[in-house]
């Protein structure tokens, strides 16, 4: 493990009478430096058990190809880790957290420009009134686009959203309901 890590977690893990657990778990922290970033990006370590370091792997091809490396692997672990040795690699694949959602907002189309020009009162100023149009158009062309992919509307304000409840975070927030 890094030199300066230890030193910062040391302390902290003895109060918690967590040393020894820490110290189990040290290839762990060291896998990102053993395997380098490139490798330590399509595989994940999990956990220590016994002499076997568990780690996590996107697909099949990705741990066949890591296997192969098993013996480079283990032999980087132990340079880093020379106190806790890992004798053996387990590749679990598990699915990668899904990338966020941020789908590209389309230009609104020629619906989305009339329901905003009846939604705006006519008696604005012509200024205010043609940006206030735009603002409305665009947020309809927004709903849609999160709406297709998968959103949401609030039931209170209407708006789209991806939020995991009903309501969407800024309502959530004024509601006081949890949005975990
Ligand atoms: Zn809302």
């Amino acid at each position: 493990m890094d030199k300066d890590v230890r030193q910062w977690l040391a302390p902290l893990a003895r109060r918690w009478g967590l040393e020894e657990a820490m110290e189990r778990q040290a290839p762990v922290f060291a896998w990102a430096s053993a395997v380098g970033e490139e490798l330590s990006k399509l595989a994940r370590p999990l956990y220590v058990e016994g002499r076997t370091l568990h780690i996590a792997v996107a697909s099949h091809v990705a741990a066949t190809e890591l296997r192969l490396l098993e013996g480079k692997l283990l032999a980087r672990l132990s340079q880093l880790v020379p106190e806790n040795p890992v004798r053996r690699l387990r590749f679990h694949v598990l699915p990668q957290p899904a990338p966020p959602r941020r789908p590209q907002v389309e230009e609104p189309t020629a619906e989305d420009w009339e329901a905003a020009e009846e939604e705006i009162p006519t008696g604005l100023p012509g200024e205010l009134r043609v940006r206030l149009v735009r603002i409305a158009a665009w947020a309809r062309a927004r709903d849609r686009t999160i709406l297709q992919a998968g959103g949401r509307r609030c039931p209170k304000c209407g708006v789209a959203h991806f939020g995991p409840g009903e309501l969407c975070p800024a309502c959530s927030l004024v509601s006081g309901e949890q949005a975990d």
